[in-house]
């Protein structure tokens, strides 16, 4: 597993602009991507990707510090193929395209098990309807989703994955939606996961700050600029299916919405984990398959008494 670093800064007011920055850190054409945005005012943005550890990220940032100029930084892991092979579980994300769907679409949930607070525990009731304007994009891709975090398969992958004796879902119809109320099945299907994780240890990189204080299951959010890292305790896996969801949903609490004038409730949502032997069906081969796969997947993260950090199962 390696970290690597985007570092991204404007480079129109640097005297020399870009090479400044990049003569004296030594970062080639190789790292780096350059936009020149200037409409009006000259804008050139200019894009670093380094690994973490590599001795021109300090030279970067200190130069930068040096003329004063502002950065923006994020953080992602890219992990061997040992890695993803050896996992107990993987993050299902989404890399290619999401809908809007749900209630507003005709969807029905019952709430009668979900936390009042913040709504986790929500059950889908009904099929999925999603926008009808959406399904061009969606078409595009064998996995997408919604941005409800519901994830949708395309049906020769359903086909594969039934095949395959996969545990812990059951793969329901998809109907697009038009303005008029007509309802168009999808190739589409949707993962309808049943099995729930036990709370992820709290090592995992998640920030709490607003986490439901009823349930302490709902409103997690991601650390800004920082990779996703799920960590779970051996005991933890004892239940696993091949499909599961996270106990925690992610979202935000309601929140003023000044544009809108009104308190607005985003979406809210755990995330999917599934084993190697369903990335292994639901990944492209080759890279030309691969721009149709429309997800990617991230190893979950083992904490033990032997060890003192979380680590990774190799
Ligand atoms: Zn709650």
């Amino acid at each position: 597993m390696k970290t690597m670093m985007d570092i991204e800064f404007h480079a129109a007011r640097l005297p020399g602009r870009e090479a400044a920055i990049l003569g004296p850190s030594g970062c080639g054409n190789d790292v780096v991507e350059i936009q020149d945005l200037t409409i009006d005012v000259p804008s050139i943005l200019v894009k670093i990707t380094l690994e973490e550890t590599d001795p021109r990220v300090s030279k970067v940032l200190t130069l930068l510090d040096q003329y004063g100029e502002e950065r923006w930084v994020s953080r992602w892991d890219v992990y061997t193929e040992d890695e993803l092979q050896s996992a107990p579980l993987l993050i299902l994300g989404l890399t290619g395209a999401t809908a809007s769907g749900g209630q507003e679409y005709g969807t029905t949930y019952d709430t009668s098990p979900a936390c009042p607070k913040c709504g986790t525990g929500t059950r889908q009731t009904s099929a999925l309807n999603i926008d009808r304007s959406d399904l061009n994009e969606i078409a595009k891709f064998r996995v997408a989703g919604t941005t409800d975090g519901e994830r949708l398969v395309l049906d020769v992958d359903v086909e594969r994955l039934l095949a395959a004796g996969v545990t812990g879902a059951l793969f329901w119809p998809v109907y697009a939606k038009s303005k008029g109320g007509d309802l168009e099945e999808l190739r589409h299907q949707q993962i309808f996961i049943e099995h729930v994780m036990p709370p992820m240890s709290l090592k995992s990189s998640l920030n709490r700050t607003k986490a439901c204080p009823d349930c302490g299951r709902g409103w997690y959010t991601h650390m800004m600029n920082e990779p996703i890292r799920f960590v779970y305790r051996g005991e933890d896996l004892a239940n696993i299916q091949d499909f599961n969801l996270t106990s925690e949903w992610f979202g935000e609490p309601p929140h003023f919405c000044e544009p809108l004038n009104a308190v607005v409730q985003g979406p809210r949502h755990p995330w999917v984990l599934v084993t190697p032997k369903v990335m292994n069906l639901l990944r492209g081969k080759t890279k030309k398959e691969q721009k149709y796969q429309g997800c990617g997947f991230a190893p979950i993260w083992i904490e033990d008494d032997s060890h003192d950090k979380p680590y990774l199962m190799t």
